[in-house]
Parts: C-alpha cells; sequence; structure tokens
C-alpha cells in the first residue's frame, strides 16, 4: 500500500470509531513468528504481543490448523447445550492451574466481573453480610463498572462516579495497609501477583503468602488476577503458582486464547459449592466452541513445548540484559518484573520512547507514564532479546 492510501485508511478509521483509542500511526497486515508487518512491508520486531496476548507468535502451523478445522466444525452453540471443545479447554485449564471449576467469558474485564460476583454471591449464600472488595493502589482489572470500581486510576474512574461502593485501597506489597482495611465487611481481597498496566510491579512473597495467611483468618476470598501475568508469563504456569499460595478464585484471559478472544475466571470447589447457580451469571459467546478449541491447543502446545522452561530460561537472559543497559545507559533507570514481562523504567516519557521505538521497527508499550513494558511472545529467542537490546539502545 502507498503511504498515501494507509493515511487515507487511517483517516477513515478514524472518522468511523468512536475516539476512545490514541493509535499510533502504523496499519499492521500480518505476522510471522515473532514480527509483524504493516501494509508498506516494513518489519516489526514484537515485543508488545498484542498487549501480552499472542504468547504463540504469529502463524503457528499447528494452532491456526486447529482453528480452521473447528470453523469447518462448529463456530457457536451457545450454552443451551455441550459442545466438544468446551469440557476440554475447562479440563485443561484445571490442570494447569489446579483450580477446580471453570467459567468461560469473552475478555478479561468480564472475567473481573463474574469473580467479583462469585465472591458476593458466596458470602450472601453464607449470610456473612460480606460484601466489600479490597483492592490494591496501581492495579488495573478493566473498564466495565464493577471491573473499573476495583481499578485504581483515577483518570479512568472519575467520569464514571459514583462507582460501585465498599471498595477500598490498599498499597501494593504492604500487607498492614491492607490489614488496616479489612472489616467484618469483607468480602474479597483482588490483586494482581505481577501488576502489569500500573507499572510492572511484583507481589513480594511475604506479600503473597501474608494476604492468603490474612484471608484464611479473617474468612475472606482471595481473588487473583492472572490476566496479564498468567499463562506462562512469568515463569510459572501462573504467577501464584510460584509463590506457594493458592487464591480461591482467579481471572485470566489474554494469552489464553493466543489472539481469539476468550476469558474464563475458576474457583475451587469449596468456593464452587456456595457461589453461582443456573440464572446468576451467564453470557451468549462464552465457553463458544471456536474460542475453546483456542484454549485447549493454545495449552496443549505451551504443555508439550514446556514453554514455562523457555520462559524461565529466555526471561534471566532478558533481566540481564535490561541491568546491563541499566548500568549503561543514562536514559535507563531500572529493571522491572520477571520471564517474558518485564518494564524497564526511562527518564523520558515512556509514550515518546515508544513512538520512536516504532520508527526503528520495534514494538513495546508503555506502563504508566515512565515505565516500557516488554510483554513478547513467549517464543522469542535470546537472538530477538539481542535484537531489542540494539533497538533500545538507539531509542534511549
Ligand atoms: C487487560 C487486563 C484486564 C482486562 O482485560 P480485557 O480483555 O481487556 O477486558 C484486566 N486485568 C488485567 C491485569 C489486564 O492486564
Amino acid at each position: 500500500m502507498e503511504n498515501k492510501a494507509m493515511n487515507q485508511y487511517v483517516e477513515t478509521t478514524e472518522n468511523s470509531l468512536v475516539h476512545t483509542y490514541n493509535r499510533f500511526p502504523v496499519v499492521l497486515d500480518r505476522g510471522e513468528g515473532v514480527y509483524l508487518y504493516d501494509t508498506e512491508g516494513k518489519k516489526y520486531l514484537d515485543f508488545a504481543a498484542g498487549i501480552a496476548v499472542s504468547g504463540l507468535g504469529y502463524g503457528n502451523p499447528e494452532f491456526n490448523g486447529a482453528l480452521k478445522a473447528q470453523i469447518d466444525q462448529l463456530i457457536h452453540s451457545s450454552n443451551l447445550y455441550y459442545n466438544t471443545t468446551c469440557g476440554k479447554a475447562a479440563e485443561a485449564l484445571k490442570e494447569v492451574s489446579g483450580m477446580d471449576r471453570v467459567f468461560f467469558t469473552n475478555s478479561g474485564t468480564e472475567a473481573i466481573e463474574g469473580a467479583l460476583k462469585a465472591a458476593r454471591k458466596y458470602a450472601w449464600k453464607k449470610g456473612t453480610g460480606r460484601y466489600e472488595f479490597i483492592a490494591m493502589e496501581n492495579s488495573f482489572h478493566g473498564r466495565s463498572m464493577g471491573a473499573l470500581s476495583v481499578t485504581e486510576h483515577e483518570a479512568y474512574r472519575t467520569p464514571f462516579e459514583p462507582l460501585i461502593p465498599g471498595v477500598s485501597f490498599a498499597r501494593f506489597n504492604d500487607l498492614d495497609s491492607v490489614r488496616e482495611l479489612v472489616t467484618e465487611k469483607t468480602c474479597a481481597i483482588i490483586l494482581e501477583p505481577l501488576q502489569g498496566e500500573g507499572g510492572i510491579n511484583t507481589a513480594s512473597e511475604e506479600f503473597m503468602k501474608g494476604i492468603r495467611e490474612l484471608c484464611d483468618k479473617e474468612g475472606i476470598l482471595m481473588i487473583c488476577d492472572e490476566i496479564q501475568c498468567g499463562m506462562g508469563r512469568t515463569g510459572s504456569m501462573f504467577a501464584w503458582q510460584s509463590y506457594g499460595t493458592k487464591p480461591d478464585i482467579m481471572a485470566m484471559a489474554k494469552a489464553i486464547g493466543s489472539g481469539v478472544p476468550v476469558g474464563a475466571f475458576a474457583m475451587t470447589e469449596e468456593v464452587a459449592k456456595y457461589s453461582l447457580e443456573p440464572g446468576d451469571h451467564g453470557t451468549t459467546y462464552g465457553g463458544n466452541p471456536l474460542a475453546c478449541a483456542a484454549v485447549a491447543k493454545t495449552i496443549e502446545i505451551f504443555r508439550r513445548e514446556k514453554i514455562t522452561d523457555h520462559v524461565q530460561e529466555v526471561g534471566a537472559y532478558l533481566t540481564l540484559r535490561l541491568k546491563e543497559l541499566v548500568e549503561t545507559c543514562d536514559g535507563a533507570l531500572e529493571q522491572r518484573g520477571k520471564g517474558l514481562i518485564q518494564g524497564l523504567k526511562v527518564r523520558r516519557p515512556a509514550g515518546e520512547i515508544c513512538a520512536a521505538a516504532l520508527k526503528e521497527g520495534l514494538l513495546v508499550i508503555s506502563a504508566r507514564s515512565d515505565v516500557i513494558r516488554l510483554v513478547p511472545p513467549l517464543i522469542v529467542k535470546k537472538e530477538h532479546v539481542d535484537e531489542l537490546m540494539e533497538k533500545l539502545k538507539k531509542v534511549l
């Protein structure tokens, strides 16, 4: 496509959509492995993965083949009936998470809505009178009214207030600040074991274990949002698994469908027993055969290819190289995160750096205003990390 044609396309798009996104001026056209190509044929090294989604990268023949076959077999059936892939996907998620029961949604936000409702219903059925939620500062859980209510970001919240009452925010990694907020009305504590959007902040072991103990002692449910940090990204299938703790409810999305829109929330048998019943919650598309074929195949490939081992190895190398960069480059201030969800705190505004990186043929995203977020496809290799570092050095 000519540059003029691309500009025309951008203009038409902008004139047709509600202006809710500040998009970079690039029209992506196709992908291969860990590279994306725009309509001009320009090649980009992808360290964004469509915001931590495309774990398998682009054009995986086995994954694409499974989807194509499923399209020919059955795309949609609704939850009035069983279908052939929903149970398979649920079983696979149970096996990798150790949770007992799964509900499929179409996005991460919906997984959070469901998780919050499951916690409320549990308290209601047990007759505890508990309804309050404790969430964390710098959290991100989505932008629907429920998910936004537990998201601590003033700019996102203010125009839509009043939000759901009974939510308070503790300081991430500060157990005392959580304890201070607990009341006899506290229903659940919700947190990301590794905050993505909030700046790549990793929960300490003391914090995760402390929250679990606090929940057990006070009769509160622990909800982990694994939407961004889950599915192998930290080097364990779900981030909470590396802490020796287990939540009562967890939310998933992003990488679980390798790009097919799907989310899920899962719970222990104990929660399920006293929680959602027929009529309490539902979705027309959730658990749809195509989406579930994507989940089942993603997990099958991740397990066979031992993706978590690979993420640990390449992630350790990425950490090393980022720390080197912090030591040698004036514009790089701090390495954060682990596995293939890492951040680089920078001196200049992160948005500016992302735009400059785009020109260099590198896709990266920001987390808050001062952190470059690195969430590549999980199949990246060390040589791609080397290529990233070269490009980053130029941009910084
Ligand atoms: C992306 C994200 C969400 C929202 O997921 P959507 O699929 O965009 O609705 C919720 N929580 C976290 C941690 C996320 O990164």
